[in-house]
Formats: C-alpha cells, structure tokens, sequence
C-alpha cells in the first residue's frame, strides 16, 4: 500500500495516492528544485530506494513563481508511489481546482519528466523504451543563430554547419511597432538569402514581435525564399487572425512553446492554422502531456518539433518523445545558443555530453536508462548555491517613441 484510504459518504479520500501492486511501489522520499546559470531550473526527485530521477521545470525569466509551486509539490506527493506517473500528473493538474497556465504546468512539467527518468532507472530501459520502442535511431536538430538582434548571420551559419548542423533557426526582425516602415523587413529577406546560400535550412522566430499589419507583408517577400518554417507568426490567442495568414502563404507556420496542454494546443488544431506543433516539454506537461500533444497533432497531419531552448534535462526529456513518435520533424538545441552566457552551456552539468554530439545534423539514438544523461549533481548544487540571489530575466524593449515593444 502507498498510501491510507479513508471512506466518506461515496467519496473515497487517499492521503498519499493508489496502493500498489506487490514490489511496484517506490515511494517519492524528496523533491528539490535547483535555479542554476545560465537560466534553467533542475528538479531532483529520490525514491525510498535510493532512485534519482531528474525534471527540468525551466519558466524562464520566471523561476521563483515555479520554485512556489514545489512547496505545494513536496506536501502532496512525498510518500506517494514513484511508478503512478499518470496518477500523479492527474492529481496535480486537476485537484486543486486551478488548472494549466506556465507556471503550474512548467512545475508539472518538471516533476513529470523526473519520475519517467525514475521510470526508465527502475527498469534499466530508455524511457522511448516504455513509450512504446522507438520509431527512428537518429532525430535532427537545429542549433541558433544571429542572438535577439540578428547580425553576422553568415559567418555563425558557416560556424554551424562546420559543427555539423544542416538546419538553423534565427530570429526574424528585431523589434517593431504595431505598424513600421516596411524597409524594416527588406534585411530579413538579405539574411535568409545569405544563410542559405551555403546550403543550410533556415527556421524564422517572428518571435511574436511582428503584428499582423506586417506579419501577412513579411510572410509574402519570405515566401520565394523557402524558410523551413515560420514560428510564432503572431502571438498565441489570435486563432482567427493566424487562419487568414495561414490561408495567404505556402510557408510551413509553426507555433506552440507558449501553449500548454492539449487544451490549449485544440483550437489551433481545430482551426486548420498550423503545420507544425512545438511544445516545449519544460511547459507544456513534461513527457506525459508533449507526447499527448504529439500524437493528437498526428490526426490533423501537424508535425512535432520540440521547442527547446533550455538544458541537456529537457532536450533528453524532448529526444525520448522524438525517438518513439512517429510525426517528429525535428528538436531544438541550445548548444552554443546567445544565452548560454559565460561558463554555462549544455554541456556543462553533463558528465556524458559525447550522448549530444551532432553528425549530419542528427543525434544518435539515447541507450542510456532513463533520460539517458548523466549530471554532475555536485557542481548543480554547487551552481544552485552560488546563484541563490540569481534570475534570469529577458530584454525588455521600447520603440523609438518610448512605448514597449514585444521581445
Ligand atoms: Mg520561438
């Protein structure tokens, strides 16, 4: 049993989760959140019988909203059983009335994808293992380039592809007003010719920065220039807006790493106005509900690329899904990517980082158990310490006029 079951009324209350079958039940001993450089937020969950499993619940510029969110985490589910993930995932999400939102479900997320790392220990199998085997042994990524304010782009396209990246996203203008010039957009057109002209493909971050006054402007000159896609055309709410955009462009629109949930992601689907779903598994609910979100985007034809700007926990967590699901197009990689600032970069908390190395634009199958990455627990405690008093915070722009501008 993992837990006491108390019977009122037809009601039945269990203090700490379902019983469990015989030699199933490793109960949750301790949950704990690192905020560690450059931005991400590390969860650690230990079973009774000394299983560490690793989340990461990364809300950028955000973590002490999520950090609140554990408190609640730790009186619920310490003592619950380790292996009822999905019973977990339910009771976080829907008993305490509030439901969805990025900083619930980027906490979920976090605490989600650590118990499947504890899943995959357990059984000593790569959690694609138990998603249901895998469906491909290589994912492609793509790395950055260009940072916020994109310049040099040549030079960093060459530097890409010498790492062996054959696809790179950037970002597609700088900042601009509800209405700007339109020689404002002539310099993305330069900058996508230049990247592809050494024979790399080019995914274009509009960022949400461009309001559809120019968004349906930049999206015509684009178009003979083939980017790979477009992401975040327009901000997230604007279905109706993004269907008469999607209608005047052959660009392949994607969008998502700021919607969390299947719920979220339904009216997008429902309304016909994307191609390419991209959940960021550290927001939308961890594996259980990516994976979710991938296979109902199956049934529209919507493609699954992982949005993942964030640590080597949620771009294993991201690869795992990508390794067993069939309509995956291709993962994110914040290698070398403008935030990574100073000492801090995938790799760092890695002890395994040749598992990430990049060949003709693809990761090789994970076959470690789990999430298939090993981590320098000292140095992430090490790092928590030292950036007690540290938060991550984006730029916040303003036009020429002083009012505030998308970033
Ligand atoms: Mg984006």
């Amino acid at each position: 049993m993992a837990s006491a079951m108390t019977q009122v009324g037809s009601t039945r209350v269990y203090e700490k989760g379902l019983a469990g079958a015989p030699g199933s039940v490793d109960l949750i001993k301790s949950i704990e959140t690192f905020n560690v450089r450059p931005r991400w937020l590390f969860v650690r969950v230990e079973t009774e019988k000394g299983i560490v499993g690793w989340g990461e619940a990364t809300l950028e510029g955000h973590s002490e909203a999520v950090i609140g969110a554990y408190a609640d985490f730790r009186e619920r589910f310490i003592g619950w059983n380790s292996a009822d993930i999905e019973d977990i995932y339910q009771t976080a999400y829907r008993h305490r009335f509030y439901r969805g939102g990025e900083v619930l479900m980027s906490a979920l997320s976090g605490l989600d994808i650590a118990l499947w790392d504890i899943k995959g220990k357990t059984l000593g199998v790569p959690i694609w293992e138990v998603l249901g085997g895998k469906v491909r042994e290589r994912a492609q990524v793509y790395g950055w380039i260009g940072g916020d304010r994109p310049s040099d782009v040549l030079e960093q396209a060459k530097a890409r592809k010498e790492q062996g990246f054959t696809a790179v996203k950037m970002n597609a203008v700088e900042s601009l007003g509800w209405l700007d010039s339109p020689h404002a957009l002539d310099a993305t057109v330069k900058r996508l010719e230049e990247v592809k002209s050494i024979g790399i493909d080019v995914g274009l971050d509009f960022h949400g920065r461009v309001h559809k006054t120019l968004a349906k402007q930049l999206a015509r000159k684009l178009e003979p220039h083939q980017p790979l896609f477009i992401e975040e055309p327009l901000l997230p709410g604007h279905v109706e807006e993004l269907k008469k955009l999607y209608a005047q462009t052959t660009i392949p629109i994607a969008l998502g790493e700021r919607l969390f949930t299947r719920q979220d992601v339904r009216p997008y689907f429902e309304a016909g106005c994307i191609d390419v779903i991209q959940p960021d598994i550290s927001h939308a609910g961890g594996i259980s509900e990516t994976r979710r979100i991938a296979n109902m985007a199956e049934t529209y034809d919507i493609g699954f690329a992982p949005h993942c700007p964030l640590g080597p926990i949620a771009f294993a967590a991201s690869l795992q899904i990508a390794f067993s699901t069939p309509n995956f197009l291709i993962c994110e990689m914040s290698w070398k990517m403008h935030y990574n600032k100073g000492d801090y970069d995938l790799f760092t908390y890695m002890t395994n980082p040749e598992v990430f190395q990049v060949r003709d634009g693809m990761i090789d199958l994970l076959t470690g158990p789990g999430l298939g990455i090993e981590l320098n627990e000292k140095l992430i405690r090490a790092q928590a310490e030292e950036s007690k008093d540290f938060n991550w915070r984006n730029p916040t722009w303003r036009g020429v006029d002083g009012g505030i501008r998308e970033w």
